[in-house]
């Protein structure tokens, strides 16, 4: 295959006219073109009057050697690498026991997926629900139910990705993402993903996916369990022997994957006090901020705004501040709906999601102010859950103590000034928002940089200073507040302890995450034989 890149077309000409592109950046006639298949699609909008979609596309053409000589040199055509997954070869060490895995999020399903595809026959422990009783539960709580401190936005079957953007984009390079977007297609994701610039799924379609490779992994021998919390790590000489689970049940095994992602706060403590060695972690804090899509639209597309090709616009800000705080922008859901996504109770905590239609009136995304261990106010490894909890539990009150989210209109916050009433945008928060004044529950110096950031991202995006657009309280869990170390072997000081994805402190964000389940099973998978039918 040959791989031919910047092939460039307007909003208004048709995919096929990628053939015709091929035929001539390649030289080659029509029936030498045998068939193509598009690997990359991004929108190139820095002109904002001349709108591209930039295409790399993978051909099969008749003499490629011939076409490559013929054109070597042309940047644009090259060889198609091979980005082909090559499981790890199997290690030789027997394991008594099967596997376990806590946690089924990106890393948890996804490491789950490859021991089971290997012959591990692993087992898959989740503290929360599958996802159609999950489902359930947040719907109740976003009505105005209780919330289920065991299955949430945070916990249950698919992890805290569940109920999320499903936005696919990830910064870091590593051959395993193309396998963990082709599971996903596999799983039911559009098949789109795999060459979308910026991948999106939505919430909707995620909840399928999570639910078909939960039963692929069964398929392959794997087990999963669901109410099934880790609550004790079993430990001999310092290797693990097994775990725990609601108290009650041992579970043997000497390989135990630690997936719990990063608000599993009640673990966090469990395995500091059965020494397992943790930092604490720098991760941000901040609000949501909700635009009239049409807005950002506008901004970013001109005239194109709403071009049925384009789809909603997204945008990425990100400001130094002078105080030396960095403020930046992060999740950003296009056509999305701010959630309700705590965990415990007497706290707030803001995400975003949206539907794969993308279709909701507000944009919205975190805006969020780096914070260190420094400014924890203790050197005590869990400092940053306390942090965290901190600002929750303020917010919660300063919202009338009722799961309701303070919130402060843009206009108000800059000028520091409650807000009295709703303007044009209508917060998309469930629960509901209750007018406060911000300041009261971030630090001072998140505060500072916010506003700052707001003024300067404005002259980035217009209309991002907007008056009437809407921040709501708070977001702390952007990742984890602290970092379980781990040896070039992937475990933790306790030997047969993998620790792996967010919680973790090795990824943020549902790929990268992903991929670092599948890097822990690979740990696994080189260092044990695979069980046979009896164990
Ligand atoms: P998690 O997904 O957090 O999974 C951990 C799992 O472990 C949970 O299901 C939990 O219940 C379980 N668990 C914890 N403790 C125990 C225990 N003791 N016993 C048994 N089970 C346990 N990322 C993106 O890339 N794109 C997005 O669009 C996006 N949007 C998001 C929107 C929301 C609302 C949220 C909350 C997050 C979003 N994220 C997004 C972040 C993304 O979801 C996380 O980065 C990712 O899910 C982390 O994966 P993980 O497997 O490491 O942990």
């Amino acid at each position: 295959m040959i791989r031919v890149s910047g092939i460039k077309l307007t909003l208004d000409q048709d995919e096929t006219e990628i053939r015709k592109s091929l035929l001539n950046k390649l030289k080659i006639k029509e029936k030498e073109l045998i068939k193509y298949t598009i690997f990359k699609r991004s929108v190139d909008a820095r002109k904002k009057d001349r709108i591209f979609f930039v295409y790399t596309v993978d051909a099969e053409v008749v003499g490629e050697d011939k076409v490559l000589s013929r054109l070597a040199g042309d940047k644009d055509v090259l060889r198609t690498p091979n980005l082909k997954y090559e499981y790890v070869k199997p290690g030789t060490l027997p394991l008594q026991n099967r596997p376990v895995i806590i946690g089924t999020g990106p890393a948890g399903l996804f490491a789950g997926l490859i021991l089971a595809a290997m012959g591990y026959r692993p087992l898959l422990l989740e503290r929360g629900a599958d996802v159609d009783r999950r489902t359930e539960a947040v719907k109740n709580f976003w009505s105005g139910g209780k919330l289920d401190t065991e299955c949430n936005v945070q916990f249950g079957e698919g992890g805290a990705g569940t109920f999320s953007d499903g936005k696919l984009t990830t910064l870091i390079r590593d051959l395993r993402c193309r396998k963990v977007l082709e599971e996903m297609v596999a799983a039911g994701a559009p098949p789109e993903i795999m060459y979308s610039h910026k991948p999106h799924v939505g919430t909707d379609i995620l909840r399928v996916v999570v639910k078909n490779i939960r039963q692929r992994i069964i398929s392959l021998g794997g087990e999963v369990r669901f109410q099934a919390k880790v609550t004790d790590l079993l430990v001999q000489q310092g290797t693990v022997t097994g775990v725990v689970v609601n108290e009650r049940e041992v579970i043997d095994s000497q390989a135990v994957i630690l997936a719990i992602g990063h608000s599993a706060r009640d673990t966090f403590a469990m395995l500091y006090n059965k020494g397992v060695k943790i930092s604490p972690k720098a991760f941000s804090i901040g609000v949501r901020i909700e635009h009239p899509q049409e807005l950002i639209d506008r901004a970013q597309y001109k005239q194109f705004a709403r071009h049925p090709r384009l789809g909603p616009a997204e945008y990425k800000l990100a400001y130094h501040s002078s105080n030396g705080r960095s403020a930046y922008t992060f999740c950003m859901c296009p056509g999305g709906l701010v959630v309700a996504a705590a965990s415990e109770e007497g706290g707030v905590v803001t995400n975003g999601m949206s539907e794969h239609a993308r279709n909701a009136p507000n944009a919205n995304s975190a805006l969020l102010v780096g914070v260190t261990p420094e400014d924890f106010g203790s050197d005590h490894p869990l400092a940053g859950v306390e942090f965290q909890r901190r600002w929750e539990r303020q917010a919660f009150v300063l919202a009338g103590s009722n799961y309701n989210a303070p919130a402060q209109l843009v206009g108000d916050f800059l000028h520091d000034r409650p807000s009295r009433t709703i303007g044009q945008v209508v917060p998309s928060y469930r629960q509901a928002v209750t007018l406060a004044e911000l300041k009261h529950c971030l630090p001072h110096y998140v505060v500072e940089t916010l506003k700052e950031a707001i003024v300067e991202f404005d002259k980035k995006l217009k209309g991002f200073a907007l008056p009437d657009a809407i921040l709501t309280g708070v977001e702390t869990r952007s990742s984890s507040p602290v970092r379980i170390e781990r040896n070039e072997h992937r475990q933790a000081n306790i030997a047969g302890l993998y620790p792996a994805g967010e919680g973790a402190g090795y990824a943020g964000g549902i790929v990268s995450a992903a991929v670092d389940g599948i890097r822990v099973a690979e740990a696994v998978a080189a260092k044990y034989k695979p069980l046979g039918d009896g164990n």
